[in-house]
Formats: C-alpha cells, sequence, structure tokens
C-alpha cells in the first residue's frame, strides 16, 4: 500500500535541511543537509538507517539541484512515488499568517512582502519553495510559520514602546520564533500532568543555538521573550539577547563601528561565544566551566540567571506556572542548567530532583521536580518537523 510521506524542508541561504517523514507513525525515512550551496563546493549529507554518506552537488550546487539530489536519492529506495506533499519552514508570516497555509501565487506574493521583517530567512526560504515547486512539480507545498503561533500575543505584550507610526508605517512589534516548538511541545506538556492544554498554564524554554521562552495560557501564546527579531530575549550562542539599544550610538561614536558592524558582533559574535571566547557549543561552554576557565564560567552563570529571570516574567504573561517545559539541545539534555535555573525558582514553588533531572537527557522525557513542588518542570523533545508535517498532511487533504 502506498505510504503518506511528507518532504520537509528548511532552507538558509546557502543550506537546504530535510527530513522524509511517514506522516502516519512519524518515522523518518530519509534526512539529508545541504551545505555550501551556490558555491562550487555544495554538497549534500544523506543520512537513512543511521547510515551516512555525501554527495558533492558540482554543477547543480543551487537549491534546486540539492532538491534534485535528493529526489534521486529517493528514487534510489522507491521512495519517491510515496511523497504525497512538501512542507517548508518559513521564519516570517507577518502579522498576516497566524497558522499555516498552503501556498499559492498570493502566498507568494505574501511572503515576499514579508521580507523586509526577515531579509535573510525569507528569501531563502522561499527559494526552497521554488525550488520543491521545480522537481516535485504538481505536489502540494505548505508553509509553516514560525511566527504563527505568536500571533495570539495581546496588544500590549507585542507593543514596543516607541512612537506608534513605527508600528503602522512599518509593522515594527514584536513577533517571537520558535512558534512550531512551541505548538508541539504544550499539548504534550498538559498530557504529562494529565491535562488539557488549554486548563494549563505552561512556560516553555525552547534552548538551542537560537534560544527562546513563551508564555501560553489558554493553549495561546501570551507571550515570548524574542521580538521584531530573533535577536531579543535570552543569551544565546552567539546572540546576546536583551541589551539596551544604546549601545549602537555608543559604539558608533566610541569604537567607529557601523549599524552594520554592530548588528553583526549582537547576532554573531555575542552570547556563549562572545563571553567566553571560546565556542557558541553549551556543550563545550560546560566543560569548560567545569575545569574553571573564567569565560566559560561566566557565560554560563549569565545565561542561567537571564532565562530564570525570563522563567519569572513569564510567569506573569502565563497568570501563574503549572508546567515549566525544558526542550531544544540545550534544553533536552544539559541537566547543569536545568538544575540551576531551578535552584532560582524556589518562590515559585519549583524544586529540582536531582536524580530525576539526570535521567532526563538524550531524548528521554520526564518530570525533573520533586513531588511536593507546587508546579512541575518538564524535560520534553520537541520535534518540528512532524508538526511541520501533520499540518503540511492536514493542509494537503492527506
Ligand atoms: P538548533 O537551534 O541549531 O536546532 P539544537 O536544538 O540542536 O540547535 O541545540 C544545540 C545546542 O544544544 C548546542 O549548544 C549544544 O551544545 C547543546 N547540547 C547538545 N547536547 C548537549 C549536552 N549533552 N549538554 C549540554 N548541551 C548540549
Amino acid at each position: 500500500m502506498s505510504k503518506n510521506l511528507i518532504l520537509v524542508l528548511n532552507c538558509g541561504s546557502s543550506s537546504l535541511k530535510g527530513a522524509v517523514l511517514d506522516n502516519d507513525n512519524g518515522e523518518v525515512l530519509l534526512s539529508c543537509l545541504g551545505e555550501k550551496l551556490t558555491t562550487p563546493d555544495a554538497y549534500i549529507t544523506f543520512k537513512k538507517d543511521g547510515q551516512k554518506h555525501r554527495v558533492e552537488l558540482a554543477d547543480r550546487h543551487d537549491h534546486t539541484g540539492a532538491v534534485g539530489a535528493l529526489l534521486d536519492e529517493l528514487k534510489k529506495y522507491g521512495l519517491d512515488a510515496d511523497v504525497k506533499a512538501v512542507g517548508h519552514r518559513v521564519v516570517h508570516g507577518g502579522e498576516k499568517y497566524s497558522a499555516s497555509v498552503l501556498i499559492n501565487d498570493e502566498v507568494i506574493a505574501q511572503l515576499e512582502a514579508c521580507i523586509p521583517l526577515a531579509p535573510l530567512h525569507n528569501p531563502a526560504n522561499l527559494t526552497g519553495i521554488r525550488a520543491a515547486q521545480a522537481i516535485f512539480a504538481g505536489l502540494p507545498n505548505v508553509a509553516v510559520f514560525d511566527t504563527a503561533f505568536h500571533q495570539t500575543m495581546p496588544e500590549h505584550a507585542y507593543t514596543y514602546a516607541v512612537p506608534r507610526a513605527l508600528y503602522k508605517k512599518y509593522a515594527f512589534r514584536r513577533y517571537g520564533f520558535h512558534g512550531t516548538s512551541f505548538r508541539f511541545v504544550a499539548p504534550e506538556a498538559a498530557r504529562i500532568i494529565g491535562k488539557d492544554v488549554k486548563d494549563c498554564r505552561l512556560v516553555i524554554a525552547h534552548l538551542g543555538n537560537g534560544a527562546s521562552i513563551t508564555a501560553v495560557k489558554n493553549g495561546e501564546s501570551q507571550d515570548t521573550s524574542m521580538g521584531f527579531t530573533p535577536l531579543e530575549g535570552l543569551v544565546m550562542g552567539t546572540r546576546s539577547g536583551d541589551i539596551d539599544p544604546a549601545v549602537f550610538g555608543f559604539l558608533a561614536e566610541n569604537a567607529n563601528m557601523t549599524i552594520t558592524q554592530i548588528t553583526d558582533m549582537l547576532n554573531k559574535k555575542s552570547g556563549l561565544l562572545g563571553l567566553s571566547g571560546l565556542s557558541n557549543d553549551c556543550r563545550t561552554i560546560e566543560e569548560e566551566s567545569g575545569k574553571g576557565h573564567p569565560g566559560a564560567k561566566l557565560a554560563l552563570d549569565v545565561f542561567i540567571y537571564r532565562l530564570a529571570k525570563y522563567i519569572g516574567s513569564m510567569a506573569v504573561a502565563a497568570g501563574g506556572l503549572d508546567v515549566l517545559v525544558f526542550t531544544g539541545g540545550i534544553g533536552e539534555n544539559s541537566d547543569i542548567i536545568r538544575e540551576r535555573v531551578l535552584g532560582y525558582l524556589g518562590f515559585l514553588g519549583l524544586k529540582a530532583d536531582h536524580e530525576a533531572n539526570l535521567k532526563a537527557r538524550f531524548g528521554n522525557a520526564g518530570v525533573i521536580t520533586t513531588a511536593d513542588s507546587a508546579a512541575v518542570a518538564v524535560v520534553i523533545p520537541t520535534n518540528e518537523e512532524l508538526m511541520i508535517a501533520h499540518d503540511t498532511a492536514r493542509l494537503s487533504g492527506l
């Protein structure tokens, strides 16, 4: 019997992440990562059944070439005819999209209109859509937005205290990102405490290379730490998170830096990397901090304190706290960060269960607070690809 396979694509300017999922059981049958796309060194790595192999893209080194190589790979296993639709991770849907959408010409025009809001990401996402339309001709394509879940934020949460004209003229407001992950994790968290998501006050920390935290009440996003761009909020791998915007004037005058240089520094050279001077990778930071490296130690201290502070503020947005969720690469694996964050949160009634916290790693979900805690903290591995596949199948009528 033919399967309902969904191809999920996540395109960057020179990269392409792909996964082919069986929508009926969530199994990933094939995944790939195309890198250095648009350069002569472009290649794509395929992973199937735990085995990896690399294909040089040579004369087909753009995104369309990479999707073509993916189709060839699917043909090798006789899976190509079972792919029924393509789901695209799209970073920015502006105020127009509060849910995923079947892609047509009008949607493409809207995504183009959103380019000023996400000048790096949306053009790459559009490239991925065009590549899929060319190679998987005739299949439905669906856009799943990082911003969509946060469109329920109330006006007082998404509005910056700047002249109102900036919002009216440029749609300058807070949007938030990682929405697909929050949307996946929220009902899972509710299930763990035996409630419906509509009856829970949740604070969800998605901690990966990029990191953000969201308050969920009545199943809807109430506030989130990322803003107009993903730069706002928590300390991240290479991003500063919150900072006094006066840094722009100060560095322009005193360090002779341009706006572009400062923006680049805040996005790519700050966070764990900037503070430690070593790495953006949390594992390295934890290791070196353990050996006494002062920069790594400070990076971890600032990361943990900022996160705990934000959990407190998101509990305000959620109207209280029933469940605190840790997800993303750091949230799912770093027992050290989780336990230290919980150490700040005794006043919210959270007490870490040391043994349970150690166990909830490497893909294991679980409660990590003691039974007498007033609220529950849990670890839940996120699965954005599955969420995208489900949306894609539903909107494609599968
Ligand atoms: P992305 O945002 O790129 O999807 P991930 O969600 O995969 O990133 O998270 C990557 C982060 O997770 C890195 O900082 C990595 O060091 C961290 N991480 C992965 N495993 C561990 C671990 N065992 N302990 C601490 N941090 C970890």
